[in-house]
Parts: C-alpha cells; sequence; structure tokens
C-alpha cells in the first residue's frame, strides 16, 4: 500500500516539544501528524495517508456516533539507547485487530497495511519518541482506531470505513516508584457476556466499564476487576490490563475464560515465564480461589500486565463487605516486569524478536 505524506507546514516548536516530551503525563499531548486510510466496497482500502495532526469534521448521522462500530488498539513506539526506534511486536496488534473487526462485521485491515501505517506516522513524527538517557520509560503511545464513517441512521455494518493511527508521547506510568495497585471487585457490572464483545477491543467495553471503575474509586481502590458474566465466579480481568497468579509450587495461572481481550503482554508473559522454567497455565480462576489462595499462602504474588503499565504487583482486594490482604511477595512480578522493559528498551537481548526497527 502506498501512503503519501503531506508534512505539517507548523509542527510543534523544538522548545515547545522539549518542554512536553520532559513531562508527557499520558494522552494529552498530540503528534505533528495522523495517518488516515478509507475504505469503501468499491475500492476497499485506499487513499492512505499521513498529513497533518488535526480535527475531524463529522456529518452529525456518521454511524460511529451512533451504533458504536469502532475497534482500536494500543502499542508502543520505544527508543533505545543508540537512537533507534522500535515497535513492540506490532504484528500481534495488527492480528487483534484483525480478531475484532470479524466481531464488529468491519472489512479487514490487512497485517502488512496495519505496520506500514503505524511505521509511516512513527517515521514522520520521530522526533516525538522520548529518549530516556535516565533509564527512565517513556515512550511514544500509538493508537490505530477504525470506525464506521458513513452518514447513514440504518442499522447494518457501514459502508464506509475510516482507519487512522494517532500519537501521544507516554510518561512512565509509575512516578515515584511501583506500587501495588488496589482492586474493587464489582459485582453489580460485568464487561462480557457469552457472545459478547469481551474478545474484541472496541469503544463499548470501555463504555461500559466506567460506572464500576467509578464504584472502586468511590471505595478508595485504583482499579476493578471484572467476573464472568454467566456465573459470576470466575475472574476475568481489570478495566484495561490482564491477570496472573504465581502461586507457592512455581505454576503461573493467567485467566482464560473466551470473554477476555487477549493482550500482547499477557501472551508475551506467557513464553517469557516458560522461559523462567515456570508452568504456565490458561484457566478458569474463580474468586473463591484467589481468596483462599492468599489467605493459605499457595498464591505467593498476583499481577496486572498491559501495555500502559507493563507489568504491576496486585495489592488488596477489596468488595462489598469484605477484603482479602495482598499477596505475601512481588519477587517474580518484579523480575518479569524487567526482563520485559529490558527487551522494549533494547537493555537486554531480544531473545524472542519482538521488537521491530522502524
Ligand atoms: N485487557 C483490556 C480490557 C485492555 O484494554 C488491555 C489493554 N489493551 C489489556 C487487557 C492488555 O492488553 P495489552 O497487553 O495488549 O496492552
Amino acid at each position: 500500500m502506498d501512503i503519501s505524506t503531506t508534512a505539517n507546514p507548523a509542527p510543534v516548536d523544538d522548545a515547545r516539544l522539549a518542554e512536553i516530551l520532559a513531562n508527557p503525563g499520558f494522552g494529552t499531548h498530540f503528534t505533528d501528524h495522523m495517518v488516515t486510510i478509507e475504505w469503501t466496497p468499491e475500492r476497499g482500502w485506499h487513499d492512505a495517508r499521513v498529513t497533518p495532526y488535526g480535527p475531524l469534521t463529522l456529518d452529525p448521522a456518521t454511524a460511529v456516533l451512533h451504533y458504536a462500530q469502532e475497534t482500536f488498539e494500543g502499542m508502543k513506539a520505544y527508543r533505545h539507547e543508540d537512537g533507534s526506534v522500535h515497535l513492540f511486536r506490532p504484528e500481534e496488534n495488527a492480528k487483534r485487530m484483525v480478531r475484532s473487526s470479524r466481531r464488529l462485521a468491519f472489512p479487514e485491515l490487512p497485517v502488512e497495511d496495519f505496520v506500514a501505517a503505524v511505521e509511516a506516522l512513527v517515521e514522520a513524527d520521530e522526533r516525538w519518541v522520548p529518549t530516556n538517557t535516565d533509564g527512565g520509560e517513556k515512550s511514544l503511545y500509538l493508537r490505530p482506531f477504525m470506525f464506521a464513517s458513513e452518514a447513514f441512521l440504518g442499522v447494518r455494518p457501514a459502508q464506509h470505513v475510516t482507519f487512522m493511527v494517532i500519537a501521544s508521547p507516554a510518561g512512565a506510568y509509575f512516578k515515584g516508584g511501583i506500587k501495588p495497585v488496589t482492586l474493587w471487585l464489582t459485582e453489580d457490572y460485568t464487561r462480557a457476556g457469552r457472545g459478547g464483545m469481551g474478545a474484541a477491543k472496541t469503544g463499548g467495553n470501555y463504555a461500559s466499564s466506567l460506572v464500576a471503575q467509578q464504584e472502586a474509586t468511590a471505595n478508595g481502590c485504583d482499579q476493578v476487576v471484572f467476573l464472568d458474566g454467566a456465573e459470576g465466579k470466575y475472574v476475568e480481568e481489570l478495566g484495561g490490563m490482564n491477570m496472573y497468579y504465581v502461586f507457592d509450587d512455581g505454576r503461573i495461572v493467567t485467566p482464560q475464560t473466551g470473554t477476555i481481550l487477549e493482550g500482547i503482554t499477557r501472551a508475551s508473559i506467557i513464553e517469557l515465564a516458560g522461559k523462567l522454567g515456570h508452568q504456565v497455565e490458561e484457566r478458569k480462576l474463580s474468586i473463591d480461589e484467589w481468596r483462599d489462595g492468599v489467605a493459605s499462602g499457595a498464591i505467593t504474588e498476583i499481577f496486572a500486565c498491559g501495555t500502559a503499565a507493563v507489568v504491576t504487583p496486585v495489592g488488596s482486594l477489596k468488595w462489598d463487605g469484605g477484603e482479602a490482604p495482598a499477596p505475601a511477595s512481588t519477587e517474580l512480578t518484579m523480575r518479569i516486569r524487567q526482563a520485559l522493559v529490558d527487551v522494549q528498551f533494547g537493555r537486554a537481548d531480544d531473545t524472542f524478536g519482538w521488537m521491530h526497527r522502524v
């Protein structure tokens, strides 16, 4: 696919960029360019272009505003010490977007076109990828997304679809040291049901998680943990992270229920932990097993993982009327975290071939 480029005639100046990159926060500053690719049944994917970043003009009848036919991805570009810039397993994000697209009745954007689009934006906005000479963990967050751009109020798959990529510099998720996240177990809300959209990365899942996250915050917790929709018994995931349990005999368990969003970080940890000599099980894990396991000491560590925080230890779990304490250790959690971060920032050998140089 050919991608045309129109350079931004008024890019953010160097002094302002330095100021932003010194303290990027998350999701508030956007780079100088964006990628757009259009799709229609007649022409397929066409008109791929890098253009100056700017607002969209949408007809009020644009289908995504009414029926939420939308999918997105989240990934990062990392600058290594030698100045080179690398993506982490971008093909996996591309493949997940294809799976999400199937669930949302979208056309499929080929993996190589997805990766080329992301690369084109990183190349155009290379100066926005932060350096980490201080050993930090800043990166350029990339947000590919696809939406129903046809102006039509009938309920059917859109006949005009737009794929875009935007980028935003991201600071270290943890400022002032890593500390365990406290979790709220919601018993009122679920994020996915059988046959629903839980395994797809689509905006509606996040819209439905907001009220549960509000409940978590109101109860003094950092994040919400969801149980399965059918029985309300098995742990699924957090609003934006997958979960892992470390057992005292070295086994590691990560929930698999068919309705979770399977993270690229989660998949990478399955491989990494295997190499570290741990047996990894993907299976259902009930909330009782969690509570009993922490109480008996059979579960020694719990952690959550995702692109934003990489790996974060899980502390105590609260629910309406009770609380389970934090597991005893964070030793393996921190070892896995360091191993992943070192590969991403080029501080360790990429033995799995995960990094993709731009
Ligand atoms: N679950 C949910 C619901 C998420 O939004 C995310 C973030 N994409 C994850 C898990 C973790 O996925 P990844 O490791 O690919 O970031």
